[in-house]
């Protein structure tokens, strides 16, 4: 049973509860959302709750609230690098990284167990619409 709960604003309406003339549909009109602890702004959607910047539809990762619950000892995500996209197609299609599942984060006890190709991060940009966008450190 998740021990505790905690009430995060809901990012698809700011906490208005009210989206687009509608009651809002990710918290039902509350305004907040009742999540386990710990919580964590999502990563994929940057805490947006959207699926893309400008997009209506919701986030597919924390489905459009905007945070995630995460492991108490959540380290950032080796293959993504934290940013919840799937290196492989980004800049195309940004699916959700398959390792953290778009959370950006991962338990270090998992980030242990990666295979060494996957423990290194790329760091790349998001590049949207743009082709690919890499970031040389
Ligand atoms: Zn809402
Ligand atoms: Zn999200
Ligand atoms: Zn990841």
């Amino acid at each position: 049973m998740p021990k505790d709960k905690v009430e995060v604003p809901c990012a698809f309406c700011r906490g208005t509860g009210r989206s687009r003339g509608a009651v809002c549909p990710v918290c039902r009109g509350a305004g907040t959302v009742s999540l386990s602890a710990p919580t964590r702004h999502c990563a994929y959607c940057r805490g947006s709750g959207l699926q893309q910047r400008g997009s209506a539809l919701t986030c597919g990762v924390c489905g459009g609230v905007g945070w995630v619950t995460v492991e108490e000892d959540a380290v950032p995500c080796p293959p993504c690098g934290g940013t919840g996209v799937e290196p492989a197609v980004l800049g195309e299609s940004q699916l959700p990284c398959l390792t953290c599942r778009g959370k950006g984060v991962i338990s270090a006890e998992r980030a242990k167990k990666l295979p060494p190709e996957k423990r290194r991060p790329r760091r790349r940009g998001r590049g949207y619409g743009s082709g690919e966008v890499t970031l040389e450190y």
